[in-house]
């Protein structure tokens, strides 16, 4: 008789897939791409995926037997399996860190997960199975169980099956961060009763609401927009046309007159708004479409360089539109923080229901969702639009890739592994399914500016602004000088202060861009020099005046804003630097009748925190937005006709060989907020260094001139996109442990790469949640190969972990470090 094995991804980090013994039955049911719950060393329990079913027995160790298959078909394809291994071996992980990354939690549960009731619904207690029954019962008298627990209730050692089911009814949900819990987004319909509908009788209603004019008013309104059309009528939409207000809706309903009903829109969806045409393109926008079509013929990848607000997204839609005509899926990549409202109700508008949306702040249950609809090429899900991780997702039959400000270093995931750059990652994907990527960008990445000119990737280029609206002009203000002739208010020089002045005459809205969050980055005493420090990282605190608190931003560590100073007991504490917390306290003492709004990492928490923000100010409901580098990805304010910059200094002055180009990147992106629609609009940037390079092109909006001279650094000092580089990190509590270890691998890894590896050093910020950090850079030249560097890299690293002193050292390796 043969016997059949099978190798399983485990969502951990190790080297290998493991493999399981089955049995014949299962071997003729059991696909690749399905889950089963497998034993894991002593006691775990993990969900793995199946990754091959073969016959061969493991030489090194006994195959155990799987506990149970999990799904009756697979739920992660063929090219899934193909772009996870080549994660992995390009990034250097475990391809179960990729696993883990891609699939929503609800899909990995082991014998760690905890589960919750899920309050948001009512379940019929009816319709559970009488195990079902028992967690169900359990869950109501405790708030969450591990799965051990639940094993012990029902006295069985399965039950990831059971909570499988449990999950799939939704009466639980597996824990993790909840943002604002979820609630089925109900929306208040009327209708008249159904007794009014005859003629008749509705005449006979009419006058005897005749002594009440605003009630008849809104039964008039009702019945004519009833007429016009077949839809349901939603009160909100009822009281503007009528202009009425909810109490006299209330009154009619009642007095049975009106009918109220609930309808449940669906869960991942946003506005249910009728679809309409896209656009016609203007002569620029036909001229680069056809530009890119063109360049699709022998190019797999076309950069869209477009200055801001010169209809791009426009012309994504045309492509899009032709993709989805042919029956295929489109991924369309955003910044987190651009996929808002915003742009999905853009997409809405065009597509309807035939958009999905997809990030980080989606619960486990929400992802389920939109895995589900991808996986069986639904409808629903014809466009992707979606942050990082969505180039993760089970695609069928994609058609095309778009990745818009592609420019953005937050593609690339920092930690945990994988550590990828979802741009390139969705490139390799779009080649594995044999189709094209158009990446788009007002200010491109210096590497694919590169590639193309290279003639690596198409180039197309859009240079004037849509409706030929002019790019803001841009002003520098010396704040040195300004110091000195006292032209200065708080941290607002005169120039600023007149520019928003005149601007808020107008009518219009300001963004006020500032680098730091919290009040004040450093508080220093004047008498002996202290300031406080984390106690945990090498950082000082930074004060948060609405908390009245201090905090230290790499770790979270915080305590109560000091009164005296810690060393000498001084009471004369200064505040150095400034964040948005101290220019939205300035802006409202210099205009106390105008609405200021922050927009930060403090003002943004939960689900919703950016959507809040961005709609207020989009209904104006706000004249000045304050905020961090968030208010420069891809918003479109249609008011916005100044933009000050309070201090370019400390971008420009940031210790990393990208600094400039980034500095470069975010002024002219926070730059394009200004003037979008008719009326030029205006920048202020103020600096202590009007002189700099970086700002003279930004005024300028010279991007190759920018270009050409970063390039010239690049190719000095050998840093990419000439060299590639991968950054190798040693992390451990005890200084000397992490001196010693770092040195030992930059010398192996010196016999190797030569002058080519540069470190061990120490990061400016050297020790975080009480981790020493150091690292090692090695360039690799564009001859050298990828393949070998990486096997002699990681051979290095297995001798390294395979003496004793250094194995409690944490290694972290990251390929393309942005
Ligand atoms: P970008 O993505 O390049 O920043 P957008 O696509 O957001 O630019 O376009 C800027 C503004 O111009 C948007 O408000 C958009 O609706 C409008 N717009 C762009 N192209 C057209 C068009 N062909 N017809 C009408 N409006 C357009
Ligand atoms: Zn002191
Ligand atoms: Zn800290």
């Amino acid at each position: 008789m043969k016997l059949h094995f099978i190798d399983v991804i485990l969502p951990i980090p190790i080297e290998n897939s493991f493999t399981y013994s089955i049995t014949e039955a299962e071997s003729e049911f059991i696909k690749p791409g399905m889950r089963v719950s497998v034993p894991f060393g002593k006691r775990k329990i993990y969900t793995g995926i199946v990754q091959a079913i073969h016959n061969n027995q493991p030489l090194i160790y006994d195959a155990k037997e799987i506990h149970q298959i999990l799904d009756d078909t697979p739920i992660v394809t063929e090219t899934q399996f193909q772009l996870w291994e080549w994660m992995s071996s390009y990034y250097m992980c475990a391809i179960g860190d990729v696993m883990r990354a891609a699939l929503p939690g609800a899909f990995i549960l082991d014998s760690e997960t905890i589960i919750s009731k899920n309050m948001a619904l009512e379940i019929n207690v009816a319709d559970l199975k009488d195990d079902e029954f028992l967690i169900y019962e359990a869950l109501q008298h405790q708030s969450s169980l591990k799965i051990q627990d639940i094993s012990n209730i029902v006295d069985k050692k399965n039950v990831l099956p059971l909570v499988k089911r449990l999950l799939e009814k939704e009466a639980i949900f597996v824990h993790e961060e909840i943002f604002d819990k979820y609630k089925p987004k109900l929306v208040r319909y009327v209708k008249l009763q159904n007794k009014f509908h005859d003629q008749d009788a509705l005449q006979v209603l009419l006058e005897e609401l005749s002594r009440a004019p605003k009630q008849r008013e809104v039964v008039m309104t009702l019945f004519s927009l009833t007429a016009r059309s077949k839809k349901p009528i939603p009160v909100s939409d009822l009281t503007t046309a009528s202009n009425s207000s909810s109490a006299i809706v209330k009154t009619l309903i009642d007095k049975e007159i009106l009918e109220e009903y609930h309808v449940q829109t669906d869960r991942v969806q946003h506005d249910d708004q009728e679809v309409e045409g896209s656009k016609r393109l203007n002569e620029a926008q036909e001229v680069a479409i056809k530009e890119i079509l063109d360049s699709f013929e022998n190019q797999n990848i076309v950069l869209l360089h477009g200055v801001t607000s010169s209809g791009k997204t426009e012309i994504y839609v045309k492509l899009i539109e032709d993709a989805i005509k042919q029956g295929k899926q489109v991924l369309y990549l955003l910044p987190e923080i651009a996929l808002t409202t915003q742009l999905v109700s853009r997409l809405q508008n065009y597509f309807g229901e035939q958009v999905a949306v997809f990030h980080s702040k989606y619960s486990s249950n929400e992802r389920v969702e939109v895995w589900n609809q991808v996986l069986s090429n639904s409808p629903k899900a014809r466009i992707v639009l979606g942050a990082r991780s969505s180039v993760l997702l089970p695609f069928h039959d994609l058609g095309l890739v778009i990745v818009d400000e592609e420019h953005e270093q937050s593609y690339k995931q920092f930690d945990p592994a994988p550590r990828y750059h979802a741009r390139d990652t969705a490139i390799v994907l779009a080649n594995i399914f044999k189709t094209k990527t158009l990446l788009g960008s007002a200010t491109p990445s210096l590497e694919t500016y590169f590639n193309a000119q290279q003639q690596k990737y198409g180039l197309v280029e859009l240079t004037t602004r849509f409706n030929d609206v002019l790019m803001p002009e841009v002003e520098l203000v010396d704040i040195k000088d300004k110091h000195k002739r006292k032209r200065m208010k708080g941290h607002f020089s005169d120039r600023l202060i007149e520019e928003m002045t005149e601007t808020l005459a107008d009518g219009h809205q300001i963004i006020l861009f500032q680098n730091r969050r919290g009040y004040s980055p450093i508080i220093e005493c004047e008498t002996c020099g202290h300031s406080p420090q984390c106690p945990s990282c090498d950082v000082s605190l930074t004060y948060h005046q609405y908390r009245d608190q201090l905090r230290c931003h790499y770790c979270g560590y915080n305590s109560v804003m000091i009164k005296k100073c810690e060393a000498c007991g001084s009471v004369e504490l200064d505040n150095k630097g400034f964040g948005t917390e101290q220019v939205e306290k300035e802006v409202s003492l210099l205009f106390p009748d105008h609405k200021v709004a922050r927009m930060d990492l403090d003002t943004t928490r939960g689900k919703y925190g950016y959507e809040k923000i961005i709609s207020t100010f989009e209904n104006q409901e706000v004249d000045i937005l304050v905020g961090t580098q968030m208010l420069t990805k891809g918003l479109d304010f249609r008011n916005v006709k100044l933009v000050g910059v309070m201090n370019a200094d400390n971008l420009l002055n940031f210790p990393d060989f990208r600094a400039h180009e980034r500095s470069f990147q975010l002024l002219l992106q926070v730059s394009g907020r200004a003037g979008r629609t008719d009326k030029r609009g205006k920048v202020v940037i103020q600096t202590y260094n009007p002189h700099h390079n970086i700002l003279q092109q930004v005024s300028s909006n010279n991007y190759l001139k920018m270009y050409k001279e970063q390039m010239d650094d690049r190719y000095n000092f050998k840093y990419p996109p000439i060299y590639r580089l991968i950054k190798i990190t040693l992390k451990h509590r005890d200084y000397n442990k992490v001196n010693v270890g770092a040195d030992w691998f930059a010398k192996s890894l010196r016999q190797v790469f030569k002058d080519n590896v540069l470190g061990p050093e120490f990061p400016p910020v050297s020790r975080i949640r009480n981790q020493y950090h150091k690292n090692i850079l090695i360039k690799i030249p564009s001859k050298q190969s990828l393949a070998k560097t990486k096997a002699s890299i990681l051979k290095i690293n297995s001798s390294f972990s395979s003496v004793k002193d250094f194995r409690p050292i944490r290694v972290i390796l990251n390929v393309d470090n942005y």
